[in-house]
């Protein structure tokens, strides 16, 4: 196979540019299997059939050209843009996700210094950078499920791989959430289980910040999860009632709003025992919470979910009460003022809620009682504004009727018509 040149495609690799434009993932297979295709050509801007596939947004094309063995970190694009910085733009999470799992690097930046998530968040696509400044590939966890150096067993057993990952690749910091995710793997809500999958996370947050590309924003995710695992540890160790008493106490209200106390103070003692003084972000962190008082916004949870994933506004509506998922629907059918995604969470809810759902009833009435009057005085004075405006309207029409009338002012310009004029003095 020759060297890559840009802007050197045989036809059937210009045909290849041109059934991935159309998105013919057919053609484009068949053309692949041909001698003078390469996976890896390059147009004559450096791009790849994978980032014309992946800007485009086409993902049935992308996973084709990766099973063809595209080069998911092929760089020789002339801005330097990476097949995951145009899965970005796209804004497309599913093809972030896919060069990510095949193996594109973060880190990598373009001609202007600017990472795939950065570039993603320029243009708003911030689902995008949620899924790459998330991504922790499996391989890097199944490190430690091998014994390194003159380790007898792995640090890591195998089986807790799995269930560990899923904790780790959740975009949802919610730690009822988190506990929820623990709870419902036997092999996880274990103490062992749990203390060693603990140690993994501090392990790899040290990794994180000790690296030679800092990541502040994973090390800060990986020692939340720790903490998170060693308060369902201690709950196990000690509490009657286990998991169920720990997502009690994250959920319970305080009597007078409903405020999770319990919680909030939990996330702000999880970041403040972030145990790499230096980091940038700790302080960032630590100084958009320090002069809140709880109760009040922003929470914890919330300036934690936006460091660490980048969403912003995440207390909105659509978010459940109870474990922060989103697209919840279902609404509390009294107070109507709190969502959940469904059943399950509402009832685990209530035991809290029941005690301020009065109140925020009350609260809802009397916000949209004032709502309707305030309606019915913009109705009052819209009517208003109408009938002046219908009655200037029959002034101006009696106005312009007059005005239509002498016509003959027009006839009597075009006379006295200077143009005319010399002709006629002749
Ligand atoms: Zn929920
Ligand atoms: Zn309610």
């Amino acid at each position: 196979m020759s060297a890559l040149k840009k802007g050197d495609l045989s036809p059937s690799e210009k045909e290849l540019f041109e059934v991935i434009t159309a998105g013919n993932v057919q053609e484009a297979s068949r053309l692949l299997g041909c001698k003078d295709v390469r996976v890896n050509c390059l147009d004559e801007y450096g791009m790849t059939p994978l980032m014309h596939a992946a800007y485009k947004g086409k993902a049935d094309m992308c996973k084709l050209l990766l099973q063809h063995g595209a080069d998911v970190n092929c760089n020789e694009h002339e801005h330097g843009y990476t097949a995951l910085m145009f899965a970005g733009l796209s804004g497309k999470t599913d093809i972030t996700w896919m060069m990510l799992d095949a193996g594109a690097e973060t880190d990598v930046v373009n001609s202007v210094g600017r990472t795939a998530a950065q570039m993603a968040a320029f243009v708003g696509q911030h689902d995008c950078v949620t899924v790459i400044n998330n991504f922790f590939s499996r391989a890097r966890l199944d490190y430690y499920t091998k014994p390194q150096g003159l380790e007898k067993e792995p640090k890591l057993p195998p089986k807790l791989a799995g269930p560990l990952h899923k904790v780790i690749m959740s975009t949802n910091l919610n730690p009822v959430k988190m506990v929820m995710l623990v709870k419902e793997n036997p092999l996880l809500a274990e103490v062992e289980a749990l203390d060693k999958c603990r140690r993994v996370m501090e392990l790899i947050c040290e990794k994180c910040i000790k690296q030679q590309d800092m990541n502040e924003v994973l090390a800060m995710k990986m020692h939340y999860i720790s903490c998170v695992l060693g308060k369902c540890a201690s709950f196990l160790k000690d509490r009657e009632d286990k998991l169920d008493g720990l997502l009690k106490s994250l959920l319970k209200g305080r009597d007078s709003d409903g405020f999770p106390v319990y919680q909030e103070k939990f996330i702000r003692e999880c970041i403040r025992k972030f145990p790499y003084c230096d980091a940038t972000l700790l302080q960032q962190l630590v100084r958009s919470i320090a002069p809140v008082e709880i109760g009040n916004d922003p929470t914890a949870l919330s300036v934690l979910t936006q460091a660490i994933t980048g969403q912003v506004g995440f207390m909105d509506a659509e978010f459940c009460t109870t474990c922060g998922e989103k697209g919840a629907e279902k609404r509390c059918s009294i107070c109507k003022m709190v969502i959940y995604c469904g059943q399950a969470c509402q009832k685990m809810h209530w035991f809290t809620h029941k005690k301020v759902c009065k109140k925020l009833q009350e609260q809802r009435e009397k916000q949209e009682a004032e709502a309707a009057k305030l309606r019915m005085q913009q109705n009052k004075e819209e009517s208003k504004a109408v009938q002046d405006a219908t009655d200037s309207m029959q002034e101006l029409s009696v106005d312009t009727s007059s005005e239509v009338t002498p016509s003959n002012t027009a006839a009597e310009t075009v006379t006295s018509d200077p143009a005319s004029t010399p002709a006629a003095g002749n």
